[in-house]
């Protein structure tokens, strides 16, 4: 059955479908690395039944209780939290909604294993088994884009990967020589497409090696930007963002109706609070200015529980990048990262904390569609036929 029977599209003064969803929380525990085993760090967290987690610490009373749309163990795998959190993403995506899927917590609680893992081919040609979300959304979108062409659908997948680090915004996939002094600028686009980065590369994908390689390219460059590596890729945030169009010639009307959605996959900066490592003075100040766009996301969370008059996305980049994710038009999964051990309670205590706020954001989806002239609907075409091409190679 063609998507647009779903949505009841082309028919005249067919509401443009829509849904109200709150931001689907979940929580990931990961298992206790070879040096908390070898050092015998005692565990503090418990998962029961699946969507409750468990905190107690040496010295705390009452331990602490919270429940979300699922918790997973230490010994959840990757396919695991992709079917729970990942697939449903791909199937939002092809209906028409934007979607966005977020990884909080403090560093090392497995933010970048969740969302990207492991980006390489294993021996036999397979996705590895330590693949994140990313490469498993795209497998998954690239399969089924497959079958709808066959109902008559044309797809076309535009890529782009960004970083905000220090409130710049920098691109992941420009050239080295190409890279904007002082960042990249963000304006609002029309409300139909919400938005933009000025000067983004973006990258037509046609299959999901075309995604690993982007996916590597970036995150190499992520790394290798920085002198101070680790500090860098903990205090930035990086946003993978596909944009998935769909287009069909309605035999009738002779239009094309072309239907698009952003995919968002964003590995936030470390949660943990700058006072801990002990950064004063001149230090700390940086520090601050590093995570605004981390505290403005715990502001504009905390405005839109509260149902505040102003919710402040336009006061950090990454907010107002983010901003139709978050109680806008998408459908948002938020994936709190935490350590099992007890030398992390206070900071797993404060991401379940967030998480637990999170779970009241409530966004409005809608399907965004709209008709094309014939020159895009030509350049809708050319794009099948460089996959179809791929795939006989
Ligand atoms: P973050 O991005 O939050 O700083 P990472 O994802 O880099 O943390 O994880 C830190 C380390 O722990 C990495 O070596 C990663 O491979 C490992 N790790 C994290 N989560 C898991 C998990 N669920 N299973 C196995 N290893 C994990
Ligand atoms: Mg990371």
């Amino acid at each position: 059955e063609s998507f647009w029977a779903a949505v009841g599209a082309g028919g005249s003064g067919a509401p443009t479908p829509s849904s109200s969803d709150n931001i689907r929380v979940y929580v990931r525990v990961r298992p206790p690395s070879s040096r908390e085993a070898a050092a015998g760090v005692p565990p503090c967290l418990d998962v029961l039944g699946g969507q409750t987690v468990v905190l107690s610490e040496a010295g705390r009373l009452d331990p602490f209780t919270a429940t979300f749309d699922r918790v997973f163990g230490p010994e959840a795998g990757q396919e695991e939290v992709y079917a729970a959190v990942g697939a449903q993403m791909v199937e939002n995506c092809l209906a028409g909604f934007n979607s966005s899927i977020f990884v909080y917590g403090q560093t090392g609680a497995g933010k970048t294993h969740t969302i990207t893992g492991d980006v390489t081919r294993g021996e036999d040609g397979a996705l590895a088994e330590q693949c994140g979300l990313t490469l498993r959304v795209f497998r998954q979108l690239f399969d089924r884009i497959t079958d709808e062409e066959q109902g008559g659908v044309r797809y076309t997948v535009k890529c782009s990967y960004c970083e905000v680090y220090n409130e710049e915004l920098s691109d992941l996939l420009a050239a080295p020589g190409a890279r904007a002094a002082g960042g990249l600028a963000i304006r609002e686009g029309d409300a139909h497409r919400g938005v933009c980065v000025e000067g983004l590369t973006e990258h037509v994908a046609v299959n999901a090696d075309d995604v690993m390689g982007l996916v590597q390219r970036g995150s190499a460059n992520r790394h290798t930007a920085a002198t101070r590596m680790n500090e860098r890729s903990s205090r930035s945030h990086s946003v993978f963002t596909a944009v998935v169009e769909a287009a069909e010639a309605q035999a009738d009307s002779g239009v094309t109706q072309v239907r698009f959605a952003k995919l968002n996959l964003i590995d936030l900066a470390g949660s943990e609070r700058v006072g801990k490592s002990g950064a004063t003075g001149e230090q700390l100040t940086e520090a601050k200015s590093i995570n605004k766009s981390l505290t403005t996301l715990g502001r504009v969370v905390t405005a839109l529980t509260e149902r505040q008059q102003h919710v402040p996305y336009r006061d950090s980049r990454l907010t107002f990048l983010l901003k139709e994710s978050l109680g806008g038009n998408s459908k948002t999964s938020l994936v709190a990262c935490v350590s099992p051990c007890e030398d992390s309670a206070q900071e797993s205590h404060s991401t379940l904390v967030f998480a637990q706020g999170a779970k009241r954001i409530r966004n409005k989806a809608v399907v965004n569609q709209d008709t094309v002239g014939d020159l895009r609907a030509l350049q809708l075409e050319n794009a099948r036929l460089q996959r179809e091409l791929a795939k006989k190679e």
